[in-house]
């Protein structure tokens, strides 16, 4: 039977330039053994002297490590594919003559590197033959991106699907005002290549689901997580681990960022240090929360130093060691990682074999916490207009939102102090609660239902709804 092998771009040369050939055999030993008969180039690749695979290879049948199947000796069926992955390993690809060339002009623009011994000339070309894959070119994918477009790491992937946002801009400085409403990618793209046109950008317009993680991260040879939830960031670590590439992750709340570099063939992984996600709800998201916009470009960068340095293999990486920054007190601190041996995928005895479904493990997508009955702005406005006096409108937001904006006549008790403060509110009154988007307000409206409040409903969409409907003077953010 015939099975087709994947070749990666640095042996097609040695494969008349095809990325695929089909190869006979009844096991990966046989159809490896068929490919070097008909590719003698590729033997001193692959294989050592004692014809055993080299460690820096691995092969992959279908989605699967041959190493977590019966290696050489696993069977194959027609239509499989066995894909050859050369890891690069601790950044190390192959040889030095397998390594990009630099024009004048790119020894010129990187000459401040070339004088750095760590780095030098062939560095330099390192950082040209690399691949490294972006998650996300929000708030860290913008530094980072930037940085390493800058540094000339040649080809750069990013995976992304979002539009522009005015929102975006106080901390996502890829992008510009005259890119708003544009997709991230097109925006990003454009940004990079003016910084340097030598940088290859290939844009992943897609959300990262277990359907595709494993077909997009296996061109790449590092992955950078700058994801913002954590159904993804899990899939990242996941696939990271499968694959046997190196995760570099970044995360940010507020003033508090996180960076450590993940890489389960030695050290832990982002399982061993949090096993399971926080149940949905309780960690806010930068949206909700708020975040500093300097905050991601320091810890974007972290990811940018760290992602260069794996690639020269230089200096010590933030293997087994997460870094813990508090931007308000301006203080590093770092903690050690070990790896956890139950860990479900990369401990001793793994219970994680392929991909999962993320929404579902983090508790997304299943009944709503909070529901009940809501009114939309444009019923609110004609209840108003009617019965105005009966009619209470309850903003639970903060103060500090309060004076960004609110509506006229409402009162203002933020959801923190609602229970303690239930006794100033009438029982027979008919009251909305009103947030920013519609979802405080709807914990609200149940805090008040569990106290006997009777006619209670919640303003759907919140302040922002009713500014961009009902008031279209009224400052949003
Ligand atoms: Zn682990």
């Amino acid at each position: 039977m015939s099975v087709t092998v994947s070749i990666p771009t640095p042996l097609r040369s040695f494969t008349g330039g095809r990325d695929a050939v089909p190869v006979a055999g009844a096991t990966v030993g046989e159809v490896l053994d068929g490919l070097l008969a008909a590719h003698g180039g590729l033997r001193r690749h692959l294989v050592q002297d004692d014809g055993k695979l080299r460690n820096f290879v691995n092969l992959y049948l279908n989605d699967t490590d041959i190493r977590q199947l019966e290696s050489t000796a696993t069977a194959v069926s027609a239509g499989d594919v066995l894909t050859i992955v050369p890891s690069i390993a601790g950044g190390r690809p192959a040889t030095e003559t397998d390594l990009p060339k630099l024009s004048h002009a790119e020894v010129l623009r990187y000459s401040r590197h070339l004088l750095l011994p760590e780095v030098g000339l062939e560095g330099q070309r390192k950082l040209k033959a690399a691949r490294v894959l972006t998650i996300g070119a929000g708030g860290l994918g913008s530094p980072l991106t930037l940085y390493l477009a800058a540094a000339g790491v040649g080809t750069i992937g990013i995976v992304d699907f979002d539009a522009v946002d005015l929102t975006n801009l106080q901390r996502q400085v890829v992008h510009g005002t005259s890119s708003l409403g544009r997709p991230k990618l097109d925006s990003a793209r454009e940004r990079l290549l003016d910084l340097n046109p030598n940088v290859n950008v290939i844009g992943h317009d897609t959300r990262l689901t277990s359907e595709n993680a494993l077909e997009i991260l296996r061109d790449y040879d590092i992955v950078v997580d700058g994801t913002d939830n954590f159904p993804t960031r899990y899939l990242v670590n996941d696939a990271c681990v499968l694959l046997g590439k190196p995760n570099v992750y970044g995360s940010i709340f507020r003033f508090e960022g996180q960076a450590s570099v993940f890489y389960a063939k030695e050290g832990p992984c982002y399982r061993c240090l949090y096993s399971e996600p926080p149940p949905p709800g309780l960690v806010p998201s930068c949206a909700e929360g708020g975040v500093l916009g300097v905050l991601p470009g320091i810890i974007g960068c972290l990811q940018a130093m760290e992602t260069i340095k794996w690639i020269l293999g230089a200096g010590d990486s933030l293997v087994g060691r997460l870094v813990l920054f508090d931007a308000l007190k301006l203080r590093f601190r770092e903690l050690k990682l070990r790896k956890d041996p139950n860990c479900p995928i990369c401990g001793d005895h793994p219970t994680i074999h392929e991909l999962i479904d993320y929404q579902a493990f983090c508790g997304i997508g299943a009944e709503p916490e909070y529901a009940g009955p809501e009114i939309s702005v444009e019923e609110f406005q004609r209840e108003r207009a009617v019965n105005g006096a009966e009619l209470v409108l309850l903003d639970v937001r903060e103060p500090h939102e309060w004076e960004i904006a609110h509506i006229e006549g409402a009162r203002l008790i933020p959801l923190s102090q609602l229970p303690d403060r239930l006794n100033e509110l009438d029982g027979h009154a008919e009251i909305v609660t009103q947030c920013h988007h519609g979802s405080r307000s709807m914990k609200a409206l149940e805090i008040l239902r569990g106290a006997g409040f009777g006619k209670v409903r919640s303003l759907a969409g919140g302040i922002d709804a009713w500014a961009e409907r009902v008031e279209p003077g009224m400052a949003r953010y």
